[in-house]
């Protein structure tokens, strides 16, 4: 079921952990909202889950509005990061938890139940106590309880994030193919960005409260709308300049600049997006190599530049065996693409 909310203020004191948030999450979709801790991600999940009442704004399901709906009402499952399973009931108890309380008939609870820890994957540990479960299985016995009930929409606050490296990276693909089995649509926190970009078919990106970007996944990471997602997914090299009416100059480069405005600017080019090369060409940098680090099959290759200082370069080993570079050679680095920012952006007109 499709979920809007529509210019929510959610004020904390003086403080607006969210200010003037809008944003629709069509039906069926599976939605990261992405940010750095503090950026309001948890209070827009709690607005829509009925936990927080926002000072200002709206709230709909599908068609209703549910702004001032109790919790129940609304029917929405949850799923937080410490995974707050009843001790004392077996996974099996658990996950029948919001069954039993809604007086449904045993049959059709065990029926149920006996479905979901399918496909969760638990049927072999129906009768086990959380204190006997991993944190990957915890987390999933929190998913299956969430569930049961049959929720119109799906909520799920950094649901990997006390989990370590490998099972993380297990459960996200988990959480994608049931999603595309179920298609109930689901909002999941997190500030991890890989994690946004590998398992959400949207992102929302937050910031200070405010939305600086919604779109997919590689529309985030290739055309990012900001200084701060450019900085958020995964950082990139700055290059200092300055634009004016269609161009922009980055020291002794010339990069195209389609946005509003004129004055000083920044130039984000990621590590993939300068090639490397032994021959001077037009609308290219020349580096002396610093630094070379091989991390599996890509190397990391700091360079120096009289204007920029230093830069980062990522490319593939082989590709850099071919070049046979080392420190202290001169070098040519091109840009391939690069997003150019106002210092000091106009106010966007597209977000509202
Ligand atoms: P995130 O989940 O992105 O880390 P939160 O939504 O939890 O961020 O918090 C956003 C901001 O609102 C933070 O600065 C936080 O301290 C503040 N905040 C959240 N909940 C409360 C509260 N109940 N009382 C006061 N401040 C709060
Ligand atoms: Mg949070």
């Amino acid at each position: 079921m499709k979920i809007r909310a529509e210019h929510i203020t959610k004020e904390f004191g003086e403080f607006a952990a969210l200010a003037d948030v809008s944003i629709e999450i069509p039906s069926g979709e599976l939605v990261a909202l992405l940010g750095p801790s503090g950026s309001g991600k948890t209070t827009l999940l709690r607005v829509i889950a009925g936990l927080e009442v926002p000072q200002r704004g709206r709230v709909f399901l599908g068609d209703d509005e549910i702004t001032h709906a109790t919790i129940q009402a609304r029917g929405i499952g949850f799923v937080f990061q410490d995974y707050a399973l009843f001790e004392h009931l077996t996974v099996a108890e658990n996950i029948a938890f919001g069954l039993s309380v809604r007086k449904q008939p045993a049959a059709k609870i065990e029926l149920r139940v006996r479905e979901l820890l399918g496909r969760v994957q638990l049927s072999e540990l129906a009768t086990r106590l959380p204190s006997e479960l991993s944190g990957g299985q915890r987390q999933r016995v929190a998913l299956a309880r969430a569930l049961a009930p049959d929720p119109k929409v799906l909520l799920l606050d950094e649901p990997f994030g006390a989990l370590d490296a490998r099972v993380r990276a297990e459960l996200r693909t988990w959480l994608r193919r049931l999603h595309d089995d179920l298609h109930i649509t689901s909002v999941f926190v997190t500030h991890d960005q890989e994690e946004a970009l590998e398992v959400a078919d949207r992102i929302v990106v937050l910031d200070h409260g405010k939305i600086e970007q919604v779109g997919s996944p590689t529309e985030v990471f290739d055309r990012p709308a900001s200084a701060f997602v450019i900085e958020f997914l995964g950082g990139a090299n700055v290059l200092r300049g300055e634009v004016r009416g269609d161009r922009g100059s980055f020291g002794e480069l010339v990069l195209p600049w389609t946005g509003r405005g004129d004055g000083p600017a920044r130039a984000f080019v990621r590590g993939h997006d300068l090639e490397l090369g032994r021959d001077a060409v037009a609308q290219s940098l020349s580096v002396t190599i610093q630094d070379v680090r091989e991390i599996g099959i890509t190397a990391r290759v700091v360079v120096f530049h009289l204007d920029h200082g230093e830069l980062v370069i990522e490319l593939p080993r082989r590709r850099l065996a071919e070049l046979a570079l080392v420190r202290g050679d001169r070098a040519i680095a091109t840009v391939r693409t690069a997003s150019v920012f106002l210092d000091n952006p106009l106010p966007n007109q597209a977000l509202s």
